[in-house]
């Protein structure tokens, strides 16, 4: 399971199923224990094949209810103080939606990972109710051409006869880059207090509603933009004591590479972009790595906005999703080399960011204690 392993990085490869017009497959072996070995079809010589080692791997014939068990104990930490961060990577069409939302108006055992984990934090909540009182309240952004907007903001409804796309980059959220205080990373967002799983699906709708207004504008923009659903969690237990984390929720823009001769100037901008950022969450995770003093968070928007979730006291999954077609080979070796960078990272031990209602009580003592002196002088 999940929390057993050690570090608090997780790396597991997804395999989409082969589509009846797909004829040749890069995989070559799938094993229990996380390997995973990959084979060019020009080129199907057992010397040339690719061996690669995750924390676990799901085959094509994978479930949706397997994924979400095997992630099930981290969504739960959440609960328990931890900042969690799952996101989702790799080309287009390789399974990154269909891992976190699955299929649009999908049946219910095809849900995704987003809408489970829910589903799972308010039983939880439920379980614990007489010990421990939660709220829970929801964020939901897309990042795109290094601008972060609001898909919950309410005016957004009015602009579904939209043109251009330029008209949707007005609505632009600052970032604050030293969150690491508690105080909220995206303190402009809209932020929904939520009582049910109901609730949250209606907010991702509208959300996913206005990630679409785009896509009408741009096309396929939700595969060229980073989609981040945050789940805050506040819980007060009967001591005092107060629990507060966050879990991001990230269906990444497609990593894959753009022939410069095939695009616009325009998609050009958009490739250039997601290139950076997909390259600086590598940056950040093995600067994470090697224990390097300086984490550059700030060299994308993406990675200064997951900040608080990657790295230091938080527990990060990352599902790296390949796509088993042997046109996808270059595209899949580049997914599993990222991966398997990332994967070899082990963080500290995960801190939950609880405060006893003794620490609490010291804190105000010490702040009653400093205006007696103020008065005094
Ligand atoms: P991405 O978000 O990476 O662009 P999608 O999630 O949209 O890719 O997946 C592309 C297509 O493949 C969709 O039609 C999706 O329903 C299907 N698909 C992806 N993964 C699976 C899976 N594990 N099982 C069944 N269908 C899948
Ligand atoms: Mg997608």
């Amino acid at each position: 399971m999940v929390q057993d392993l050690k570090g608090n990085i997780r790396v597991y490869c997804r395999i989409r199923p082969i589509f009846n017009d797909e004829v040749k497959t890069v995989i070559d072996h799938i094993g229990d224990d996380g390997s995973l070995v990959v084979v060019d079809p020009l080129k199907p010589q057992k010397d040339k094949r690719k061996i690669f080692q995750f924390n676990h791997v799901f085959g094509p014939t994978a479930t949706q209810f397997d994924v979400f068990r095997e992630t099930q104990p981290l969504i739960r930490s959440v609960m328990d103080g931890y900042n969690v961060c799952i996101f989702a990577y790799g080309q287009t069409g390789s399974g990154k939606t269909h891992t976190m939302c699955g299929p649009a108006c999908g049946l219910a055992n095809e849900l995704g990972i987003n809408y489970l984990a829910i589903n799972d934090l308010f039983q939880l909540s439920d379980e614990r109710k007489d010990i421990i009182e939660y709220r829970i309240q929801v964020q939901m952004v897309e990042i795109y051409n290094e601008q972060v907007r609001d898909l919950l903001a309410e005016d957004l409804s009015a602009y579904t006869n939209i043109q251009s796309f330029d008209f949707l980059t007005t609505n632009k959220l600052e970032i604050r880059s030293c969150a690491s205080d508690g105080g909220l990373v995206l303190p402009d967002a809209t932020m929904c207090p939520v009582k049910s799983t109901t609730d949250v699906i209606n907010l991702m709708k509208l959300g996913e509603g206005n990630h679409a207004v785009s896509s009408t504008a741009i096309n396929n923009h939700s595969s060229h933009s980073h989609s981040v659903l945050t789940i805050h969690v506040h819980g007060e237990d009967v001591s005092g004591s107060i629990v507060q984390s966050c879990l991001h929720l990230v269906d990444l823009a497609g990593s894959e590479r753009v022939d410069k001769s095939e695009v616009t100037d325009d998609g050009l901008k958009e490739a250039q972009y997601i290139n950076k950022s997909l390259s600086c969450l590598g940056d950040v995770i093995a600067a994470l790595a090697q224990k390097n003093s300086h984490i550059p968070y700030k060299n994308s928007k993406l990675t200064l906005l997951l900040q608080n979730t990657l790295g230091g006291n938080a527990k990060t999954l990352m599902f790296a999703h390949v796509s088993p077609e042997g046109d996808s080979f270059g595209e899949t070796m580049s997914t599993l080399k990222f991966a398997q960078r990332v994967s070899t990272v082990e963080f500290g031990a995960a801190r939950a960011n609880k405060e006893t209602a003794e620490v609490l009580e010291l804190k105000a003592q010490i702040e009653n204690l400093k205006k007696a002196l103020a008065n005094k002088q």
